[in-house]
């Protein structure tokens, strides 16, 4: 049914009424939407039907795309059909698969019903990101299952999109949002969809609560993960201010080969795929490196997004006590010897190798996370050195976190220098010509963090970090229904 433009105005209000939270921001001439996903499984055939419904879009055309270039093997989807629309054009935009509908002459249905197939491979190792549906669960990261219509001007404002989710009883996305509402199409998917008998374990920590779900079997106390990652959120908390959730959802799944991998889904949705053949828990960098993602409210190019967040991963778990100097200092050396060991290092900046490198590699094949982190702790050390101390890394990544209020949230490099430069009190050109975008070598890890002045005294944790353990508390663990 087509309504007439007032009564979709009317009817966009009243869809704003109904979401107190953030709708108001949405824009007018935004063609979009609210998105109604229905997830059907047929686990015996390895097939995922996904049927979306589209209200109150009215653009020219309508593009649906996977938000994720990343190639998933054993994934095979049957491509979208709209309901009454003519078949769709197929592209690679960026390396994302999309499909492109136009507009039909008799103007688009409201809703416009897409419908697609997904279908799951068990016979062969799916890769990394472990996209798996065994008989009653399916994991995997959402932007790699679900389409969406893309609106970049949505994506560019970060505004509120209303998505509703029809899963089959007993499965539960782990987006963490609330009210169903995200913000932005590029975040719009990031959740994961599991299901199964989950056990729950819940853990707070200075004021931020944790959800963990455990499914499968593990020769360790999945307990241990809900207690390190409470003691990695508030030392996060302390040092690089307030989250922008407190409460988050992290899963655990087994992967079917021998791997490991963190991922951010969302704000306060962290997922593990994990599997070692001696039954040991996800490291403690992999934890807080993924932890630290739910502290990053900016877009920065990847040096800093992965690199500079893995250095800070480290130091947050050296400081909430959960690794000792001596493997950290070993850590950034393995960090170090990748980085040496990188064919290109002596000819790519990292803006040559977010355009010229193959994406989606093990992160050891890319500078902009090996290279990148050892930039962190050069940075880190290059502010406290300046300021006697009174300004870190730590300093740097709350202002770049404060400019989200205002909805501003990507960070250019020169924005990351200069902001860096005045919190110095000085020039850091030279540091960034040097290292971001030159090739120059960084020193050693032990000669990095030899003579560091200590990091300054956080306003957020007047008692110290040693008080962590007071706020820990743990729930009894329980099992989902
Ligand atoms: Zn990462």
């Amino acid at each position: 049914m087509r309504f007439p433009r007032f009564l979709r105005t009317a009817r966009a209000f009243a869809l704003a009424a109904s979401v107190p939270v953030v709708v108001t921001t949405l824009p007018g001439d935004v063609p979009c939407c609210e998105l109604s996903y229905r997830v059907t499984p047929d686990p015996e055939a390895g097939d995922v039907e996904v049927a979306l419904e589209i209200h109150g879009f009215r653009g020219d055309t309508l593009v649906l795309t996977r938000p994720s270039a990343r190639p998933l093997v054993g994934l095979i989807g049957r491509d979208p059909e709209v309901e009454g629309v003519r078949r769709s054009r197929w592209g690679l935009r960026d390396g994302q698969p999309q499909w492109s509908f136009s507009r039909p002459a008799e103007g688009w249905e409201d809703p416009i019903r897409v419908r697609y197939r997904l279908s799951i491979t068990s016979r062969r190792p799916l890769n990394a990101w472990s996209v798996g549906l065994d008989r009653d669960l399916l994991y995997a990261p959402s932007e790699a299952l679900f389409l969406l219509p893309a609106m970049p001007e949505l994506a560019a404002r970060n505004a509120a999109v209303r998505v509703r989710w029809e899963l089959p009883r007993g499965w539960r996305s782990f987006t963490g949002w609330s009210g169903d509402a995200f913000h932005g199409t590029r975040q719009l998917l990031k959740t994961n969809i599991l299901a199964g008998d989950i056990e729950h374990r819940e853990a707070s920590a200075c004021g931020l609560e944790i959800d963990i779900a455990v499914y499968g079997e593990w020769t360790f106390d999945p307990a241990t993960i809900a207690g390190d990652l409470a003691r990695l959120a508030c030392v996060a908390r302390a040092r690089l201010g307030p989250p922008r959730a407190d409460r988050y959802a992290v899963t655990l799944v087994p992967a079917r080969f021998p791997m490991t991998s963190g991922n951010r889904n969302g704000p306060n949705a962290i997922g593990f795929v994990h599997l070692l053949p001696d039954g040991s828990p996800p490291p403690t960098r992999l934890l807080a490196h993924e932890i630290v993602h739910q502290w990053q409210r900016f877009d920065a190019a990847m040096w800093f997004q992965e690199g500079v967040n893995d250095y800070m991963g480290l130091r947050l778990a050296n400081e909430a006590g959960l690794i000792g100097d001596e493997r950290m200092a070993q850590i950034l050396g393995g960090i170090d010897s990748v980085y040496r060991a990188h064919p290109r290092r002596d000819n790519w900046s990292f803006a040559d190798e977010e355009r010229e490198a193959q994406p989606f590699g093990p992160s050891d094949e890319y500078l902009g996370y090996r290279k990148g982190a050892l930039v962190g702790l050069a940075l880190d050390r290059e502010l406290r050195l300046r300021t006697g101390g009174e300004i870190d890394l730590a300093t740097l990544w709350r202002e770049m976190n404060k400019r989200t209020a205002w909805g501003h949230v990507r960070w250019s490099d020169a924005e990351i220098s200069s902001r860096a430069a005045a919190l110095a009190g000085g020039s850091l050109d030279r540091f960034f010509a040097h290292y971001v975008d030159g090739t120059g070598t960084l020193a050693a890890p032990e000669r990095l963090l030899a003579n560091l002045p200590p990091a300054p005294t956080s306003p957020a944790r007047p008692r110290g970090l040693g008080a962590v353990a007071a706020f820990l508390e743990f729930g009894a663990p329980r099992l989902s229904p």
